[in-house]
């Protein structure tokens, strides 16, 4: 598929500009082939003459094979004074060996006098040099106008003579860039309608977003014609970061019907969304987007209602298409068609008029008020619906259990015994640990895989503690959030007490009581 719009990405270079944001060489090489499979169409690697890491990336990016994406290396024109031939910095470029190099340049009178320091001419000679040079060593250039709107909007012909230099000597495309975040979409638009009109060349954008207009932005550019969108995932960069392709990719293609990307990546789009955050080490955001984990969730009844009719009813695109899932909330607000959804996604079989449906919600509205949080606890939900519409007794019963906790020197030893029933038959463990919790954990898995081998694959994969009345200060009511593995699957659990180690081990007892309901 020939794209009309093509995705340049820049995560691992303006991206990684962003606070907070740290990638190193093997970060940056697993991004790029994450990049390459998800499919973009150029991956901009990295800035070869501001770091010797970027110079590192490119040197390993090369031995790779990369199927779908052209790599490209990253630099300013040469400096004032130099010929381009003996500029270090281009040199690098060159030496980086990708087949596309993309190089900025001043668009702003600005800029030229008052940080470059040069005159009007130089700056215009700086361009034409740098992009003849590339060229004739074989690349394919991409010209970043730098502050191309700032710039045309204070003297429009010497931001087009800018543009037109790039041109003559090569370029193969430019790209206006809104450095500074300010622009609006209607002064976007106008002025990259403007630059279609002269140039002969292709236009992109490259968008900031500073006053949120970036994703905005950069739709204003390509509805007046531009063909090539740069940006990051997760919109990470400077400040506030750059235009979101993890929002621009689904509105071009679903929304805009502009042929960029085929469907079969964008249902990878959530997926790539999460991989680079993983990679960040930065937490996935729920409220982002399209990709977040709240895009599609609902939680008011009356939409709860609206969407088991008809999900098109408060949904503005099926999430599936973007990799992404309908979700449904319990919690205060929950009518009964939640606690159906949930129930139905946990495999029970309830409907509107199931008699016991009143019995759950009164439970669960009055768990919630004592602290309880059932929206990511998904195991102690399904426990109490299981409780309330099947009269049976639990797998096993926690009879009795003490911690204790002493210190040698530096030393500090936990030790727990646990005492369990399972129909009738006793066992009583004891397991020492780093902590109390650990302590429990251990004595109480012990005890249960005598009588439930199953429960030997279980592990704490997070516990989470939060401390609800603050203000009771250590007399505060604490909630523990487990969550648990078995390889295969994750489930939550929770419990809530004023002591801690009550509240872990309702959590940890409901966590392994699940695993054996789920079988
Ligand atoms: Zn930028």
């Amino acid at each position: 598929m020939r794209p009309e719009v093509e995705i340049y990405d820049t995560t691992l270079r303006d991206g990684s500009q962003g606070e907070g944001i740290n990638f190193s060489v093997m970060d940056k090489l697993r991004i790029a082939e994450k990049l390459d499979s998800f499919g973009v169409h150029y991956i901009e690697g990295g800035w070869p003459g501001s770091n010797p890491k970027d110079i590192e990336f490119f040197a390993e990016a090369r031995r790779r094979k990369f199927k779908n994406a052209l790599l490209a290396a990253f630099g300013s024109t040469r400096r004032k004074g130099v010929p381009v031939e003996t500029d270090d910095q281009v040199r690098l470029l060159i030496e980086a060996e990708t087949p596309v190099v993309t190089i900025y340049g001043k668009t702003w009178l600005l800029h030229v006098k008052e940080v470059l320091r040069a005159t009007p001419d130089e700056n215009i000679a700086m361009i034409a040099d740098t992009v003849r040079f590339l060229k004739d060593n074989g690349r394919f250039v991409i010209y970043d106008a730098e502050h191309g709107f700032d710039g045309f909007k204070d003297d429009p012909e010497y931001a087009m003579a800018t543009w037109q230099a790039a041109e003559k000597a090569g370029a193969d495309i430019v790209v206006l860039c809104d450095t500074n975040g300010g622009s609006l979409p209607s002064e976007i638009s106008r002025i990259t309608a403007a630059a279609i009109a002269r140039l002969g060349m292709p236009v992109g954008i490259h968008t900031h977003n500073d006053t949120g207009l970036g994703v905005a932005n950069a739709l204003a550019a390509v509805d007046a014609g531009a063909m090539q969108v740069q940006g990051t995932i997760n919109g990470y960069g400077e400040r506030t970061g750059n235009c979101n392709l993890t929002s621009v990719i689904p509105n071009l293609a679903l929304k805009m019907g502009r042929k960029c990307m085929p469907d079969s990546a964008i249902r990878k789009l959530k997926e790539i969304s999460q991989f680079v955050d993983e990679i960040a080490n930065i937490r996935h955001d729920a409220r982002q987007p399209w990709v977040g984990e709240a895009a599609f969730a609902h939680k008011g009844g009356t939409h709860v209602n609206a969407v088991q009719k008809l999900v098109s009813s408060y949904e503005h695109i099926d999430p599936a298409r973007i990799g992404n899932s309908r979700r449904v909330l319990v919690s205060d607000l929950a009518g009964r068609s939640n606690i159906v959804m949930k129930a139905a996604e946990l495999g029970f079989n309830i409907t509107n008029d199931t008699p016991e449906l009143k019995e759950i919600l009164t439970r669960i509205k009055k768990l919630e008020h004592e602290g309880y949080e059932f929206e990511a606890a998904e195991g102690t939900l399904g426990l109490l619906i299981r409780k309330i519409l099947k009269h049976e007794d639990p797998p096993f019963v926690i009879e009795g259990y003490h911690v204790s906790n002493r210190r040698d020197k530096a030393n500090s030893v936990c030790q727990a015994s646990v005492k369990v029933q399972v129909s009738g038959q006793f066992e009583h463990t004891i397991a020492e640990g780093d902590g109390p919790v650990n302590a429990l954990d251990q004595a109480l898995r012990a005890a249960l895989v005598k009588f439930y081998p199953r429960l030997k694959t279980v592990r704490l994969a997070d516990y989470k503690v939060r401390i609800l009345n603050s203000g009771a200060g250590t007399g505060a009511r604490t909630r523990v959030l487990i969550e648990s593995t078995d390889g295969k699957e994750n489930w939550a659990t929770v419990g809530v007490h004023d002591n801690i180690i009550e509240a872990s081990l309702q959590a940890l007892s409901d966590s392994l009581e699940y695993r054996l309901l789920k079988r």
